[in-house]
């Protein structure tokens, strides 16, 4: 008899990633097309020479590191594997088999992959026709077994993200009790001056994390860091439920160096921003829809087209991200890579 599974894994979904075809340009997985910065290569390269032995479990030196940045108590942080693996540990440590995890849909897809092996349930809401969370809808779908909420803003894959007074209007609506997880993987190329901090809002709300992660404005997606601003009951339920030793020494040893390099890291996001701005005008000159981004990625709305155009960009030996039947998601470039791009887009026949 062969080895008996869980039922219920039948159901679940996978994490699609962006793939890497050699001599084509990758935008489909949101990382900066830039290495990480030298002073941090030199720090990972310094960490692996102690690469037989164990990381500090307790990541004692980037926490206090992460605590002093944003003036919060140490208390308040777990730091994890990518911000991917604290979603996973957020449903671990708040919810019961059964109970519910709310999320926008379409959103990030490491959600409902989550919801289901945390033995939850995944409750999904429907973007406006805008391609942004319908907060009301979302407030309106909390029950008696809705244990946490994501809103990912800005929201991945498309972009959008909620302003202050929407995200308050929700919060205030939502139960003190059911935790309210901001995922801010692209806080670092928001804009717009209307989209809230989640670490300031954390302030006045007992019923918010906040994710963060190195993956992407940091340029350490490969190394796996990401961390959640939380009460420090949830965060330590979030570092105990972990498994041990998860963020490894070169992953720790990098961020740290990162973040002694912020300035030099955030001025190149704000290029990445500038590349997003001219793909957005001159996809709609083309044509395209393309709703306003707070990110370092486009969102194309092209429906049942989504596949073709994403084969026809990659005949132009660009990747981008599909998501079939509903749309194509792009990374900024550099800009010769979005110039690529754009040529393509252009050559798409429609
Ligand atoms: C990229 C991304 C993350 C970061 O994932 P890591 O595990 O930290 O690499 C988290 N949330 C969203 C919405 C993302 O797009």
């Amino acid at each position: 008899m062969p080895v008996r599974l869980r039922d219920d894994l039948a159901a679940l979904p996978a994490y699609v990633a962006g793939r890497t075809v050699p001599g084509a340009v990758k935008l489909a997985s949101n990382e900066m097309p830039l290495p990480p910065l030298p002073a941090v290569l030199d720090a990972i390269t310094r960490a692996a020479e102690a690469g037989n032995r164990y990381p500090d479990i307790a990541v004692t030196t980037l926490t206090a590191r992460l605590a002093e940045h944003h003036g919060i108590d140490p208390a308040r942080l777990a730091v994890g594997c990518g911000s991917v693996a604290l979603c996973g540990q957020l449903v671990q440590s708040v919810c019961a088999p059964g109970d519910e995890v709310v999320f926008a849909w379409r959103s990030f897809e490491a959600y409902p992959i989550v919801a289901l092996t945390g033995h939850a349930q995944a409750v999904r809401v429907p973007l406006t026709a805008d391609h942004v969370h319908d907060l009301d809808a979302m407030a309106d779908a909390i029950t008696d077994r809705t244990r946490l909420v994501f809103v990912c803003n800005p929201n991945n894959p498309t972009g959008t993200a909620v302003d202050e007074d929407a995200l308050r209007a929700f919060l205030a609506r939502v139960p003190s009790d059911v935790l309210v997880v901001l995922d801010e993987a692209y806080r670092e190329f928001v804009s717009d001056a209307r989209v809230p901090d989640g670490l300031a809002l954390a302030e006045e709300f007992d019923n918010i994390c906040v994710l963060r992660t190195f993956s992407k404005a940091h340029r350490l997606a490969g190394l796996r860091v990401g961390y959640a601003v939380a009460p420090p009951e949830l965060a330590a339920a979030l570092r105990g439920v972990s498994v041990p030793f998860a963020v490894s020494s070169p992953a720790q040893a990098a961020a740290l160096a990162a973040l002694e390099h912020l300035d030099e890291l955030l001025a190149d996001c704000a290029g990445a921003v500038a590349e997003v701005e001219r793909m957005t005008s001159e996809l709609r000159t083309l044509g395209y829809e393309v709703p306003p981004s707070q990110t370092n990625f486009v969102w194309l709305p092209l429906g049942e087209r989504a596949t073709e155009f994403s084969e026809h960009a990659l005949e132009n030996k660009v990747v981008v991200r599909a998501f079939a039947g509903d749309g194509v998601r792009v990374s900024a470039g550099t800009s010769e890579e979005v110039d690529l791009f754009l040529a393509a887009a252009g050559s798409f026949p429609r």
